[in-house]
């Protein structure tokens, strides 16, 4: 049987189905539905990207408060070069670097709602829409009962801070305690290179505007069901969050894993790692337990809504894309 490369399938199929429109029928209504579509690839409409997913009792809803795009040489352990060959190579290339997004995920179970990081709001790229995003669900940060801060990374704690206010006024905070330590420690903040600044800097805001915050001590249950991992590396204080219910579950994995590099190999880091050997031993321990398990993952700055899997392929780790719509 002749193999069918992609390129080779793409190339026969008719120039209608490979970015043209589908809708050129002779029917009035498709007519004004080939107009719509014109319209909008003049002038993108922008929508406010939602994606809710079911786990036993809880929804768990993807939102994003944005992207940037981090040069390929913010990764150390490769070249810029081979990033971006990498890029390349995924068809994800891009001329600023590789796009990051900024999701965060809220669980409800009809009683409480926890929401998972707070994002860069506004301090690093296009960011600042998470407060839109929880608009667009009818809700309001003061209607937010729990905010479980994977780490004190600008990109998801910002969000607590913007404008120097307590946003989440109802909230329980949850952060590790290594990571609040850490984060507030004036040594290591005055050791720290100046792209880490706004972190320590923020951290000792949230400290002083969040009298509520509980600090973590390991892996402990927040309510029953959702449970926090720890994840240890990226940061002191890297946490993960596990939502189990009915047989199913997901775990949110914040900064274990970033799109190009991940999970390809554990030997390539993010330049805001401070102790690389650390995540690389977390990164070497999670990514095979991960793929053996076929655990659902959630991450922070994988393409939107950043679910998948870890999956081994010929003894290579890849990430595969989750199904998430009308799954249930
Ligand atoms: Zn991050």
């Amino acid at each position: 049987m002749p193999q069918l490369s992609r390129r080779a399938f793409a190339g026969a199929l008719p120039l209608g189905l490979l970015g043209g429109s589908l809708l050129g029928g002779a029917t009035i209504e498709g007519a004004s539905a080939l107009a719509a579509t014109q319209v909008t690839a003049k002038s993108p409409v922008s929508v406010t990207p939602l994606a809710q997913i079911r786990i036993g009792r809880f929804t768990v809803t993807a939102l994003t408060d944005g992207y940037a795009d981090m040069p390929y040489d913010y990764f150390p352990g490769r070249t810029g070069a081979e990033v971006e060959q990498a890029a390349i190579s995924q068809f994800t290339a891009r001329q600023t670097g590789v796009r990051f997004l900024f999701n965060q995920y809220l669980i409800e179970d009809g009683e409480r709602r926890i929401l998972i990081d707070a994002g860069a709001a506004g301090s690093i790229g296009q960011t600042g829409q998470l407060p839109d995003a929880l608009n667009a669900l009818g809700l309001q940060r003061d209607q937010i009962d729990a905010v479980i801060v994977t780490h004190m990374h600008q990109d998801h704690m910002g969000g607590l801070i913007l404008g120097g206010k307590n946003n989440f006024p109802k909230a329980e905070l949850y952060i590790d305690r290594r990571d609040v330590t850490h984060w507030t420690d004036p040594a290591k903040r005055s050791g720290a290179p100046d792209y880490l600044q706004t972190s320590f800097k923020m951290a000792e805001e949230v400290v002083r505007l969040y009298p509520k915050l509980q600090a973590i001590d390991g892996e402990r249950e927040i309510v029953p069901g959702v449970s926090i991992v720890d994840l240890t590396g990226h940061t002191p204080g890297h946490i993960g969050v596990r939502v189990e219910d009915g047989g199913k579950s997901m775990i949110m994995v914040s900064d274990m894993i970033f799109p190009v590099v991940h999970p390809a190999a554990t030997d390539v880091f993010f330049l805001f790692e401070q102790d690389r050997a650390a995540a690389k031993a977390m990164r070497d321990r999670f990514f095979p337990r991960a793929a053996s398990e076929g655990a659902l993952i959630a991450a922070t700055h994988m393409p939107f809504p950043g679910l998948g899997r870890v999956v081994a392929d010929h003894g290579e780790m890849r990430w595969q894309v989750a199904d998430w719509a009308l799954q249930d």
